[in-house]
């Protein structure tokens, strides 16, 4: 029984390995993707073509010639209403990283054409709507008309910020002022919408462009889909609030492919700029 006799005391357990948590996503059709692979195809599920929300430098990387001019990035938010929920707004700010907010400004260019670029980050608090959102974008629009250029908007938001308030809410007529200002001395205003554009973003500048894009399958609306079933009692169509049904409504021109973003932008931009 020699052979049955423990040498070692004390053997360690649970020495199992886990495996990275990062290493494997899935989607919302159910298939399970290898994130490298993911990662390398534009986060784009190959099985259902659903575009996951990616970060403002990887849109820079696929939209932009080259990295470019990062504007207004000493504009950040502060808790003016002293809000108080589970978490108060400051211990909030507090977690982010210096000089982050739901938006990034850019001057570049697209196939040497200059732009002013802005990209809401959908990761910093919902890519909410607040005062400093709005007054990057308002100054965003403005230094667009100084250059003569056209200004483009990546959205990508839950809506308004809560913690803001009705300050909140006022970004919606501060930029869309901002925005009739510029249309009317002829600049050409491109948004493109991606998951997730919905609340005061839908409500006000991400449909105010001259061109809309939108990403495929990207939820796209105001209210809830929960909220409106409820308030109409009626069952609501296959596909609503997708790209492809507002395109199908005509509140979107063209629906694009992640790969194909920078040619379509660059197409319109021959035409029209
Ligand atoms: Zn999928």
């Amino acid at each position: 029984m020699s052979w049955f006799t423990r040498k070692k005391q004390n053997i360690e357990k649970n020495t199992k390995k886990d495996l990275p948590n990062d290493l494997w996503r899935k989607c919302s059709c159910g298939e399970i993707l290898y994130n490298p692979e993911l990662e390398a195809s534009f986060s784009i599920c190959h099985h259902c073509n659903f575009h996951f929300p990616i970060t403002s430098e990887q849109y820079q990387d696929i939209i932009l010639d080259k990295k470019s001019e990062s504007l207004f990035s000493d504009i950040s938010s502060i808790d003016m209403l002293g809000f108080k929920a589970n978490k108060s707004y400051e211990e909030i700010l507090e977690t982010v990283p210096n000089n982050k907010e739901a938006v990034d400004c850019f001057l570049g260019e697209i196939e040497k054409r200059k732009v002013v670029l802005c990209i809401m980050n959908f990761k910093f608090i919902g890519g909410s709507m607040g005062s400093a959102v709005g007054e990057k974008i308002s100054k965003a629009i403005n230094l667009a008309s100084e250059k003569n250029c056209p200004i483009i908007i990546l959205c990508q938001s839950g809506g308004a910020r809560m913690q803001e308030g009705a300050l909140s809410l006022m970004q919606l007529s501060k930029i869309s002022t901002h925005l009739a200002k510029f249309s009317n001395k002829g600049g050409l205003y491109i948004s493109i919408l991606t998951y997730p554009t919905t609340g005061g973003v839908t409500a006000s500048f991400g449909m105010q462009a001259d061109v809309t894009i939108a990403e495929p399958k990207a939820l796209i609306g105001f209210a809830g889909q929960r909220v409106i079933k409820q308030t109409t009692s009626q069952e609501l169509p296959d596909h609503f609030q997708t790209s492809e049904f507002l395109k199908e409504k005509g509140f979107i021109d063209f629906v694009v492919n992640r790969k194909n973003l920078k040619n379509s932008i660059s197409k319109v931009l021959d035409v029209l700029a």
